[in-house]
């Protein structure tokens, strides 16, 4: 467990307002599985970056996974500034917590199914460079997001909801969503020493990630929501809702658990897709 002191330090220097995972965490993710990497694996994603480009399409010089990591959210913010919902739910899927019914995916535009579709198009060698560059980065980019507990699974008030964060000041627009997209992950990954483990060598079916996300959600509804009190599937929680310490510290095991699980997936599945 996070000494107290530490965290409250890591919360209290660290600005809230991220609307996704942030970059921090995507690198984190994707440094943990290039460590992974077979050689095969890293041969192609090195000859895969060769020319890669950056959100204004110029050469962006980028060699390492924990570089691209982020630039599915950099075209985002670039197009919507000419087109408010560009992208809108590529990143997530609205599973509630509460049901076994995934949440709507409107033409096979949310995390998982994205996924599945771009490990198809990094997997296929006829593919032309460009179009298997631009998968290998919405592939490492949405494994992240699919563990983030929040873009797998909400609850009835939706992540949109209110939030006081104990022992520290918010954003007036930050919500429950963009805390745990920004601040609590912040916190965990400040002065975070990771043990590293294995990457599995198993078989992944095509439908892994749904699976994951599945897991992601079912988590979302132990570690996230019931937790917090007055939590129940049948009923909105009151808002504002209140993250004290001891949520706070929770928070930071779940997030670290799921940065470490998200890096060894996306090893594996690359080392799948990219085998020789
Ligand atoms: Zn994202």
């Amino acid at each position: 467990m996070l000494p107290r002191l530490l965290l409250m330090a890591a919360l209290l220097c660290i600005s809230g307002g991220a609307r996704a995972w942030n970059a921090q965490g995507h690198a984190a993710v994707a440094a943990i599985a290039e460590a992974q990497l077979s050689p095969a694996a890293l041969r192609q994603v090195s000859a895969l970056l060769v020319g890669d480009l950056d959100r204004n399409e110029k050469s962006s010089g980028r060699k390492h996974l924990s570089e691209i990591a982020s630039w599915p959210d950099e075209i985002r913010d670039e197009a919507v500034k000419t087109d408010p919902a560009a992208y809108k739910g590529w990143h997530v899927r609205s599973n509630q917590v509460c049901s076994e019914q995934l949440g709507a995916c409107r033409d096979g535009n949310c995390v998982d199914q994205l996924i599945i579709r771009y490990a198809a198009v990094l997997a296929d060698r006829s593919q032309p460079q460009r179009a298997r560059n631009e998968a290998l980065k919405w592939v490492v980019h949405l494994l992240g997001d699919l563990h983030m507990p929040l873009h797998s699974g909400v609850n009835r008030n939706g992540g949109g909801a209110k939030v006081l964060v104990t022992g520290m000041s918010l954003k007036p627009e930050d919500t429950f969503h963009t805390v745990w997209d920004g601040v609590l992950l912040n916190a965990a990954l400040a002065g975070w020493t990771r043990q590293s483990q294995p990457v599995s060598r198993g078989r992944l079916a095509v439908d892994s990630p749904t699976q994951w996300m599945i897991e992601t959600r079912d988590l979302a509804r132990r570690e996230v929501y019931e937790p917090l009190p007055g939590f129940s599937c049948d009923a909105k929680l009151r808002e504002p809702i209140v993250l004290d310490l001891a949520y706070q510290q929770h928070s930071v095991a779940v997030i670290r658990a799921q940065i470490e699980r998200a890096g060894l997936r996306l090893a594996q599945l690359l080392n799948q897709l990219l085998a020789d």
